[in-house]
């Protein structure tokens, strides 16, 4: 698709931008916006992202930090897709750590803490520098609707100036601005975040086209003033030394890094939220969301782990120069009053200044099990949607969700064009990403809470670590042309290097005396073993080995760890993969859009009806079905691969 698009959408309300010249749409400049936006524009769409304003892309709602176990694994997996957060963080960060680094490499996961405005500005960076893709400041307050000879599909939106533009598909990605209502005690604030408006009208819209909707809440915690911290009464909290960066393309970290100090909460601040309870948001039923059951607010913990007397505060700086401080843990919708008493009760924070209270957001999201798995609505074809709009809460999860939906929408767009990948999609199922986890739960089982993803959630964790994600994924996002030239060129020599490494770790060898001479264990049996035999003993460190052979030198340290998780999980990988093959032969298996439940002989009246209003993608998403038998699923089975 050539690149023309026009140097700036007319600012006239009446101007109707050319219909031939955009290809996609993306509505709100949020983590799961920009993503989207980026990632259409590389696959080649002419894409316009309209949001609110410039000045705002970055802008992270709640706390200053990417990453974490799970989430760390969904920046990996963006980055192996080509898209932008990892390289946002690694500009910005100020104290980088792997968290859980003593536990095994499934579960690790790396977060950075970010200065926010420098976050906001590399990403703004990154956005501006992105070939084919046009910024427009604006609110999109209506969809533009065509009737086609299939019903009716999204073909453009309608900005609230009257602005109209036009394109073969649409992402939304409104995080938690439509129809926001702020809570702070008893005080409600329609807003989409504090200090900028809801979408009021784009909520009732999308309701009058029937899509499925619903409300959650989440909360965020008081900011406080630096400048009023009894610091020296804090322990300290280091990152790791080095940091480690987070993008394949990022050498090294160059930002400054800091310490962040920890405190906790302690009973007496505990009785002040009991005995304010009845003025909180949520505690009084003003709020009928549901919140996130993973990332409660300090009311909530309270109430629920009411044996405890003390929860950890971690106090993050939001910059290099900013006095500004996030208390991680303490998010509430108290009265403003309250907050500063309980507060006064917290070690350190006896004299603090709050520069901005708490509150809860209460927001609409659309259900997304009327998401096919591209991501597109099912409801409202051209219609594509990602990020906190279907149902998720985090950066990383809406990122996750913006490079796919984006990729899709470009993709689709361009067959529109007669594009030579007709047919193809980003699809990552949930044997090769996180990301496809938790698009698969969400299409499937939907979001009766705020969704975030934990490791835990996926079966083949061992497999979906952060350390492989671009040996996962590049490859495929590659042959979709979602990847930029650097990239390519870093990832093909990555995987030369390993593949050298790896014929050397099953060539080079020691006979067992050897080996036991340099204080690694090995059995007096004669036999000699391979390097990659020996990595699978602690005492195999690559000093040790770099001794023995100094050619080992030489090895890259990501491809050198590559070797090493490999040789010490190789029986557990091998069994995971085994288990990912079984599971795509039935589970994995794709049931035809459209795909007719009338004509599969003995599926009885009830499955037909069940499976044809949750028309789920594969057969393992009709498992997760409630009352889907077994029997009914072996006939799907047999009609598919019949060619039903
Ligand atoms: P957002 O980042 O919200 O971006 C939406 C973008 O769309 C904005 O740029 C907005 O200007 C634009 N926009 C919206 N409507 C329109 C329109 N009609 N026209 C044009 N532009 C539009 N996550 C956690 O993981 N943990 C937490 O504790 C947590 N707490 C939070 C607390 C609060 C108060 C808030 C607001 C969010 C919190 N989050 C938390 C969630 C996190 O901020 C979001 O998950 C993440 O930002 C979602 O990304 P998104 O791209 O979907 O939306």
């Amino acid at each position: 698709m050539p690149s023309d698009l026009p140097r700036s959408i007319p600012a006239t309300p009446e101007a109707v931008v050319d219909p031939s010249a955009v290809d996609v749409i993306v509505i709100g400049g949020g983590h799961a916006g920009v993503e989207a936006a980026a990632a259409a524009a590389r696959v080649g769409a002419r894409t316009v992202l309209v949001t609110h304003a410039f000045a705002t892309i970055g802008a992270m709602s709640c706390n200053p930090a990417i990453g974490g176990i799970g989430k760390g694994t969904l920046v990996r997996e963006v980055d192996a897709l080509d898209g932008l957060m990892a390289r946002a963080i690694d500009r910005s960060g100020i104290q980088f750590r792997v968290l859980n680094a003593s536990r095994g490499p499934a579960v690790h996961g790396p977060r950075a803490q970010a200065d926010r405005r420098l976050y906001a500005a590399a990403m703004q960076d990154l956005v501006a520098g992105t070939a084919g893709l046009r910024v427009v400041e604006g609110a999109v307050d209506d969809l533009i609707v065509a009737e086609e000879g299939t019903g009716p599909r999204v073909a453009g939106v309608v900005l609230a100036d009257g602005r109209r533009i036009r394109a073969a598909a649409v992402v939304l990605t409104t995080g938690t601005f439509l129809r926001g209502m702020i809570h702070i005690g008893d005080q409600r604030i329609p807003a989409g975040r504090v200090g900028e408006a809801p979408a009021a009208a784009l909520g009732a819209r999308l309701e009058a086209l029937g899509l499925p909707m619903g409300r959650l809440k989440t909360g965020t915690p008081p900011r406080l003033d630096g400048r009023t911290i009894d610091w020296a009464a804090l322990a300290e909290q280091h990152g790791d030394t080095p940091p480690k960066p987070f993008s394949v393309l990022t050498d090294r970290i160059t930002v400054p890094q800091i310490a962040c100090h920890i405190t906790a909460t302690t009973p007496a601040a505990h009785q002040v939220i009991r005995d304010h309870l009845h003025e909180s948001a949520v505690y009084s039923g003003r709020i009928a969301g549901r919140g996130p059951r993973y990332c409660p607010s300090i009311e909530d913990k309270v109430v629920r782990f009411a044996d405890r007397d003390s929860h950890q505060i971690f106090l993050e700086p939001e910059g290099l120069d900013d006095h500004t401080v996030y208390p991680n843990g303490i998010s509430t919708s108290l009265s403003a009053e309250a907050q500063a008493r309980m507060l006064r009760h917290i070690p350190g924070l006896e004299r603090v200044s709050i520069i901005r209270p708490g509150y809860a957001i209460e927001y609409d999201f659309v259900d997304p099990r009327s998401l096919l798995p591209t991501l597109e609505s099912r409801v409202m074809p051209g219609l594509y949607m990602a990020g906190q709009i279907n149902g998720t809460t985090g950066y990383e999860e809406a990122a996750a969700q913006g490079v796919l939906a984006g990729a899709n929408a470009a993709l689709a767009a361009g067959e529109a064009g007669g594009d030579r990948r007709q047919g193809t999609r980003l699809l990552p199922d949930r044997g090769r990403s996180l990301t496809g986890v938790m698009i698969d739960d969400l299409t499937t089982r939907g979001a009766d809470e705020p969704y975030r993803m934990f490791t835990s959630r996926a079966e083949y964790r061992l497999l979906l670590r952060a350390d492989n994600a671009d040996l996962r994924l590049t490859a495929e996002a590659m042959a979709l042309g979602l990847v930029g030239a650097e990239r390519r060129v870093a990832h093909e020599a990555k995987l030369a290097a390993l593949d050298e490494a790896r014929g050397l770790a099953r060539s080079l060898t020691l006979t067992p005396e050897q080996a036991r001479s340099h204080g690694i264990p090995a059995n007096r049996d004669g036999r000699p073993r391979t390097l990659h035999q020996l990595l699978v003993h602690a005492e195999a460190t690559r000093p040790v080995m770099t001794a023995i052979w100094p050619e080992l030198a030489r090895i890259r340290a990501d491809v050198y760890e590559q070797i090493e998780i490999e040789a010490r999980y190789d029986g557990y990988l091998g069994r995971q993969e085994a288990d990912v093959s079984a599971w795509r032969r039935e589970g994995g298996l794709a049931i035809p859009d459209g795909f007719d439940y009338g004509r599969v002989g003995g599926l009885s009246a009830e499955m037909q009806e069940k499976l044809n209003r949750s028309r789920p993608a594969t057969i393992a998403a009709a498992q997760a079905i409630p009352g889907v038998t077994p029997a009914a699923l072996s006939l799907v089975i047999g009609a598919i691969r019949r060619g039903a």
